[in-house]
């Protein structure tokens, strides 16, 4: 990255959020174009968004047409593509949830299992001493992210940094939401997880985005494009404000911004003067915010704050919908800290829960409710009367 230069996005209007598959392959093939992005004799891991095994109607996954679309344009320019995440939760099989969300047949024979084989990755993040990663990402020589856009309840957007949580292999991902336990650690180690292997290109799916609670259980709607970059911050930094919120109000980039200080090389830039945003022309656009986009209901609540507010306005501990719950056990499953038991239905012991959101995430029936910041009045005094934004 040059020090002196911008980075470049690109906001592709598909013109819906449906395009035949030709129309994608053409729009990728565009991106790689103007990104400058070079396959050709080389392993191509495309590292879709593979979070659940939910079907591809809900958006929470990246869509099957764009997979193919990416795999397609890899093998036209003579690359090796191999499609592959590693699902959220424990365990949670990686070819079953690709199966179920469109994208192992999407994939047209190049799906990788990446949970089969994993190194341990010494690092000097705070939180761990190691990561324990999908050998086939490091071993990548080009890796094309595709995250989808969407809110997510517990680091506000979930786009191309966040995806690279993916990188991260079973178990290990809950050992991980234990050690960096709030919102700002959480945001911290991401930056350090992209760190292991920044992607060359990252290409979002916005055909959908996803507002409200997500990224399981929010609120699809549809928006029709592919926004696109080398730089995973500035593609990052203009989705967050499409949401209406300026990069700094958000955890993210708050941490981004303290690594410079500290003097760490930068992994990308995220203020709106240092990106280049532009159409599938080349020509300069203007960011605007996506009218009635809908905030996560736990934005301006962080683990710090909760701290002081907790015994006037209540914690946000998940409580459980026994109308939707059919007692899968999942979520007490993939609960980090082990705070949930089954009596038959979920409790959650609330002085072991650490707001991570995992259960309501993971949840395929949607029954693991979130306590809305807003509905306390917290979200008033955190974000929308606090000078100098929140603590997303
Ligand atoms: S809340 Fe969801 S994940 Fe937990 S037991 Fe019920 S259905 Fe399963
Ligand atoms: S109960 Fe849910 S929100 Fe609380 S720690 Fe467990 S997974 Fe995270």
């Amino acid at each position: 990255m040059k020090p002196d230069d911008k980075s470049d996005v690109y906001i592709i209007d598909l013109g819906g959020p449906d395009p035949e598959l030709e129309a994608l392959r053409e729009a990728v093939g565009r991106i790689f174009e103007l990104t400058g992005t070079r396959v050709a004799d080389k392993d191509v891991l495309v590292k879709p968004n593979i979070l659940a095994p939910v079907p591809p109607e809900m958006h929470v996954t990246t869509s099957p047409t764009l997979v193919k679309a990416v795999v397609d344009v890899v093998k036209d320019l003579h690359g090796h593509p191999y499609v592959g995440d590693n699902p959220g939760g424990v365990e949670r099989n990686s070819l079953h949830t690709a199966e179920v969300t469109g994208i192992a047949r999407a994939s047209g024979g190049h799906f990788r299992n990446l949970s089969e084989e994993v190194v341990e990755v010494e690092t000097s993040c705070r939180f761990t001493d190691k990561f324990v990663v999908s050998r086939f990402i490091l071993e990548a020589d080009v890796v094309v992210n595709l995250p989808v856009f969407k809110t997510h309840m517990l680091t506000t957007l979930t786009g191309a940094v966040k995806n690279c949580f993916g990188y991260i292999a079973g178990t290990n991902k809950a050992r991980l939401h234990l050690a960096a336990f709030s919102r700002g650690r959480f945001a911290e180690m991401l930056l350090d997880i992209y760190e292991l292997r920044v992607p060359d290109l990252h290409i979002v799916d916005a055909l959908y985005f996803m507002d409200g609670n997500g990224p399981t259980h929010g609120r699809p709607r549809p928006l029709g494009r592919l926004i696109a970059g080398r730089d995973g911050l500035a593609v990052d930094a203009v989705l967050t404000r499409m949401m209406g919120l300026d990069p700094m109000q958000v955890r993210l980039f708050q941490k981004a911004a303290e690594r410079e200080e500290q003097g760490k090389k930068p992994l990308g830039r995220f203020r709106p003067e240092e990106i280049r945003v532009m159409d599938g022309e080349g020509r300069p656009v203007e960011v605007e915010p996506i009218p009635d986009f809908l905030l996560p209901s736990t934005i301006g609540v962080s683990i710090e704050e909760q701290a002081e507010l907790l015994v006037e306005l209540g914690s946000l501990t998940p409580v459980v919908d026994e109308d939707l719950c059919v007692m899968c056990g999942d979520c007490a499953e993939n609960c980090p800290p082990e705070a949930i038991t089954l009596d038959p239905y979920p409790v959650v012991d609330a002085s072991k829960c650490i707001s991570c959101f995992c259960c309501a995430e993971l949840c395929t029936e949607g029954a693991m409710e979130v306590p809305s910041g807003r509905a306390t009045g917290l979200f008033d005094r955190m974000f929308r009367q606090s000078e100098g934004g929140q603590g997303s």
